[in-house]
């Protein structure tokens, strides 16, 4: 996988509101936030995308599901929160390292647009 600006925030090499790292994710504020809470939860490992993982990811997977729920609870927003992830470009997708939005703090409409 090439270099992505996630990889570059993961190596530093770009600066980033950091919230929560650990040895296999890391999550930062989005730079365009569009709720009062919006983190970008990304595993270490660079997956482009949800279609590009692997039997092997099955646990990182659900690490970071988990992982999605402690950070918005820890933000305050345990019990209402949306988690986003966007697959491929026609879905949205524009940074291709696998990452899962974290929105809370306002209403929520459904259907997603
Ligand atoms: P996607 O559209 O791929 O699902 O989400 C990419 C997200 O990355 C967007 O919400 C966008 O605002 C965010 N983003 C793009 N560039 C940067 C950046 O340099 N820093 C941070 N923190 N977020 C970024």
């Amino acid at each position: 996988m090439t270099e992505t600006l996630f990889s570059k925030i993961i190596d530093r090499e770009i600066p980033a509101d950091i919230v929560y790292e650990d040895d296999l994710c890391l999550a930062f504020r989005d730079i365009d936030p569009q709720a009062p809470v919006h983190i970008l939860l990304i595993p270490k490992k660079p997956i482009v995308k949800v279609a590009d993982a692997v039997e092997e990811d099955q646990v990182l997977l659900g690490y970071l599901l988990l992982k999605a729920g402690d950070i918005a609870k820890e933000q305050g927003y345990g019990e209402a929160f949306r988690l986003v992830i966007n697959n491929g470009e026609a879905a949205g997708q524009t940074v291709f390292h696998l990452h899962i939005h974290i929105l809370a703090g306002r209403e929520f409409s459904w259907p997603a647009g």
